[in-house]
């Protein structure tokens, strides 16, 4: 997603423990339920008991691109010992988090230029699917025995906006996208698209897909193995479901920013799946064991990293610090141009400084 750079996004003084201040601006089924703000007792992701708080993340009052009137508690970041996934508890509930989405702004989710993840998942589609002319076009190496013009891949990209990614494709590939906003939906179909379903779940079995990308996807979900178990009966045989998300497996974020680090401190990311998750999760459904890599979410010039990194150090030694150089920079900013109301809350956004995020590839067997 394009949190945009430098320090737009939220932050904050710590909240209180385990309490949620309810968000006002939205509706009063946005409140948790009482027992969500209780302390979890178990793993979201795997069930396991043994869990860990890493602190508290600070508040934001900015989701999916708006400035929201009042703040959104962060709630606290914990880590499962077991399986060595992160995520944010509690959280807010599923219709709270559809009406800040749908509240969003239209073009929040845009692909970035100098993205790595992008460039390196459509390498991976292009080795895997499509005819080595097109590869060698995309500076690939296929092995001798790749047939030429084989039979395009079909590949569903779920929650695919607008369509940027699907569309920086070869021709060759069949397009899919599941996409819940109807305005970002509608901008895919217009641009060549084939918006298969909103959700996953409203998807009918039409025959299979030879890759399903989730691209930014499943640090957005409450519970990434529902989402996972939604795509798997769309996967081909021979297929490959394709994540790219954080890496809660990243040192610097476990051993020492912990509930301050950038990506957690975004409060549309409420999960963080590890390798280990993922192979918890495919185990017994037939499928081959998950490989992953890490990465730099994005390319950037060394200044434009040094920045980030100063931030993300003074987020970590005071949020309300860099909230007021924050509030500062965005006040004179603001004086250029239409933003309808101020910002109180930020957080570093620091995309490109850490190799925090990873590539996981699932492939069912042929
Ligand atoms: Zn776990």
């Amino acid at each position: 997603m394009s949190h945009a750079l430098g320090m737009n996004s939220q932050s904050a003084m710590t909240s209180p423990p385990v309490t949620i201040s309810p968000p006002v601006t939205i509706s009063p089924s946005a409140a948790p339920s009482p027992q969500a703000t209780n302390p979890p007792t178990t793993c979201r992701l795997c069930g396991a008991t043994r869990i860990r708080c890493l602190g508290t993340v600070p508040d934001s009052d900015y989701f999916a691109g708006r400035v929201l009137p009042q703040p959104i508690a962060g709630g606290r970041l914990w880590r499962c010992e077991a399986c060595a996934s992160m995520f944010r508890h509690p959280i807010l509930t599923d219709s709270a988090y559809l009406a800040l989405y749908a509240q969003g702004a239209a073009d929040e989710w845009q692909a970035d230029e100098g993205r790595q993840d992008l460039s390196i998942i459509r390498k991976m589609i292009v080795a895997a699917g499509v005819g080595a002319e097109i590869a060698v076009g995309f500076g690939i190496g296929v092995g001798a025995g790749a047939a030429v013009g084989t039979v395009p891949a079909r590949v569903l990209d779920v929650g695919c906006g607008s369509g940027d990614f699907l569309l920086s494709l070869p021709a060759e590939v069949a397009k899919f996208g599941v996409e819940p906003s109807v305005a970002a939906a509608a901008a895919a179909t217009h641009r060549g698209v084939s918006i298969a379903a909103p959700t996953l779940e409203d998807l009918p079995a039409t025959g299979g897909f030879d890759v399903i990308t989730m691209i930014d996807v499943i640090e957005h979900v409450a519970l990434p193995q529902k989402l996972l178990d939604a795509a798997l009966p769309h996967l081909s045989p021979g297929g490959r479901l394709i994540i790219a998300t954080g890496d809660p497996g990243h040192t610097l974020w476990r051993r020492v920013f912990r509930s301050r680090f950038w990506y957690s401190s975004f409060p549309e990311h409420i999960s963080f799946p590890s390798l280990v998750f993922f192979n918890l999760w495919q185990r017994n459904k037939g499928l081959q064991t998950p490989t992953a890599i890490q990465l730099q979410y994005r390319r950037l010039p060394l200044i434009t990293r040094s920045l980030h990194f100063v931030s993300q150090l003074v987020f970590l030694a005071s949020p309300a610090l860099l909230n007021t150089v924050a509030r500062g920079i965005d006040a004179f900013r603001r004086t250029s141009r239409h933003t309808p109301r101020p910002r109180r809350f930020f957080s570093p956004g620091a995309p490109g400084v850490f190799t925090d995020h990873q590539i996981v590839v699932i492939r069912r067997p042929p």
